[in-house]
This record gives structure tokens, C-alpha cells and sequence, in this order.
């Protein structure tokens, strides 16, 4: 289920079928992956509840959403926090989720190349020792030599990578809304289906 977080302040919440405000709303700057900000929010909690599995209760739930839809294309709003009875659950949940992507961040490598044919090496910064390697497709050696690598990357794979980054913004979202006093929504994205044949 694909879904779009937004906020905005309470008195301009609107019923379906009119749509929320678009002058006045917060919306948290996802990567367009919609696996990875689904990724994002697993293990993480929400007043003692999977914060997916909240979702999922509030957007295909018994109780349809009632307010307004972001655009076109997304269903009705449901209120996934309301402040200020949610505030502490909310910004447990930005810890949580600043947590987890400290805990998934990757290591960081330093990167050398064979000076003859260059192929690359990446070792974690933690096993670096100054020692010299055959390289494996050409024999010729390579010396791993702190000062003489080509830099530093993260051998956290780019999945990986929108994974942390939705879990920041999210956080960096939730705790924004909350100052505001500002009630976070959630509606599903229906994009991604076709849309119903018009009547
Ligand atoms: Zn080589």
C-alpha cells in the first residue's frame, strides 16, 4: 500500500470529497522509491502498535478516512497523530526511526584501484591495515595505503540509502508538525492502480 504523509493546521481540515489546502501544509520530502518509505516505517512503533500496521487500520480499516484528499489521485485523509494528545508517541516514534538509521547508516570503506587494470577494492575503514594485495584480475600489486586511497564511500547499497533517508525526513517531519500543533494526516496513493472508469 503506497501512502503520502502531510499536515496541516487543524482549522483548515476539510471532509471528503473537498481537498486539503495546498497553501498552508507540511509535507516531508520523500524519495519517489515508494519500498523504501514503506521500508522506512518497519520496526518502527506507534502507541504500542507497528506504525504500518496503524496505517494499514486507518486507510483499509473498518471506519473509512473522512477528510479531504491531498490531490487527485490519493484517497480520503485519516488522522495518524493529533497533537497535543500524540505528541510524546510522535516524537518516540522520530527517535525511533532517527535510531534505526543510525543503526542500518552502513560502514564506511576506503577505495583503492589496481594501477594496472582498475578494478576497484573497498575495505571497511575498521580492517584497513597498510598491506599490499595481488589484484585479483591482474596480479599486479596493490597497496593499501591509507594516505593513497581514492577517498571514502559507504558500502550502503542506494536502497538502503532512500531507507535512512525517508526514516530523517520522516523523523525531521513528525517533530516540525508537532511544534506547530499542527495534526499529522496519512491517505493512500492510488496512483500507482488505474484509476475507476468515470460514470
Ligand atoms: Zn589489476
Amino acid at each position: 500500500m503506497a501512502f503520502r504523509f502531510l499536515a496541516v493546521p487543524s482549522h483548515r481540515l476539510v471532509e471528503h470529497p473537498q481537498s486539503l489546502p495546498v497553501d498552508e501544509r507540511l509535507e516531508p520530502d520523500l524519495p519517489p522509491v515508494h519500498e523504501a518509505v514503506e521500508r522506512a516505517l518497519s520496526g518502527a512503533e506507534f502507541r504500542d502498535m507497528r506504525a504500518k500496521d496503524r496505517l494499514r487500520a486507518l486507510l483499509q480499516g473498518d471506519k473509512p478516512p473522512k477528510l479531504g484528499a491531498p490531490e487527485a489521485g490519493f484517497g480520503a485523509s485519516a488522522v495518524f497523530a493529533q497533537p497535543p494528545q500524540d505528541l510524546p508517541a510522535l516524537l518516540r516514534l522520530a527517535d525511533e526511526l532517527e535510531g534505526l538509521a543510525r543503526r542500518e547508516a552502513g560502514e564506511r570503506a576506503l577505495v583503492w584501484k589496481c594501477g594496472d587494470c582498475g578494478a576497484r577494492y573497498a575495505v571497511p575503514v575498521a580492517l584497513v591495515r597498510q598491506v599490499s594485495i595481488r589484484c585479483e584480475r591482474c596480479g599486479t600489486p596493490v597497496e593499501l595505503n591509507a594516505t593513497r586511497s581514492l577517498g571514502e564511500e559507504s558500502l550502503i547499497d542506494p536502497f538502503q540509502g532512500a531507507v535512512n533517508d525517508s526514516r530523517r525526513e520522516l523523523a525531521a517531519f513528525f517533530r516540525e508538525a508537532m511544534a506547530r500543533g499542527w495534526p499529522v494526516l496519512v491517505a493512500e496513493d492510488r496512483r500507482v492502480t488505474p484509476p475507476p472508469p468515470q460514470a
